[in-house]
């Protein structure tokens, strides 16, 4: 899996990383060139293993850009292997629903977080998502869906490409659109 980063009309949006870097911040591991393995124990004492090859930091660089440059930050949703690198991005736009939002920085997080992973997030410049789409560029281009369910905030982008056409990035509503009997091969899993 990749990096999903895209560049419209000179802006930057980021969606997601691939899974592996998604789940352990680049802060907690270092690259050795092959795989490595990485426990993640959660602070409602969920474990997961996880087997990781590039940082997000590196496949960022590997398109040409540093965190720093990124304008715009959507997450699918707030589980721990979506947000781990989420800090890193505190200075770009956060584009986020406000039940997602309240639900990260709940007193009582929701199970499989790791709030410190996207603690930062808090003082970012956030727009808070109230329309059921969110038109990012409002041209058409760039699309955010809520998909509520997974999570109470989770939301799809939607993307027209010049080359490639429409595409949509469902997040966790893969699962869901598997049970729906919906085919799924253009879906892209972030
Ligand atoms: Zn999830």
């Amino acid at each position: 899996m990749t990096t999903i980063q895209l560049k419209f009309r000179g802006r930057d949006i980021l969606r997601a990383s691939g899974p592996v870097n998604r789940a352990v911040p680049d802060t907690a591991w270092t690259p050795s060139g092959k795989e490595v393995s990485y426990h993640v124990v959660l602070p409602d004492s969920q474990e997961r293993d996880v087997a990781m090859t590039k940082s997000l930091t590196q496949q960022l660089a590997g398109v040409g850009y540093s965190p720093a440059d990124i304008t715009y930050l959507a997450l699918s949703h707030y589980h721990y292997d979506h947000t781990a690198n989420a800090n890193q991005f505190a200075n770009a736009t956060w584009l986020v629903r406000r039940e997602e939002r309240d639900a990260m920085f709940a007193p009582k997080t929701p199970p499989v977080t790791q709030p410190s992973t996207y603690s930062a997030l808090r003082h970012s410049k956030t727009i808070i998502i109230k329309t059921d789409e969110y038109d990012v560029f409002g041209d058409g281009s760039v699309i955010i869906n809520s998909a509520p369910g997974h999570t109470p905030g989770h939301q799809m982008l939607y993307l027209k490409l010049a080359h490639t056409g429409p595409v949509l990035l469902s997040g966790r509503s893969l699962s869901l659109s598997r049970r729906a009997g919906i085919r799924s091969s253009a879906h892209v899993r972030v």
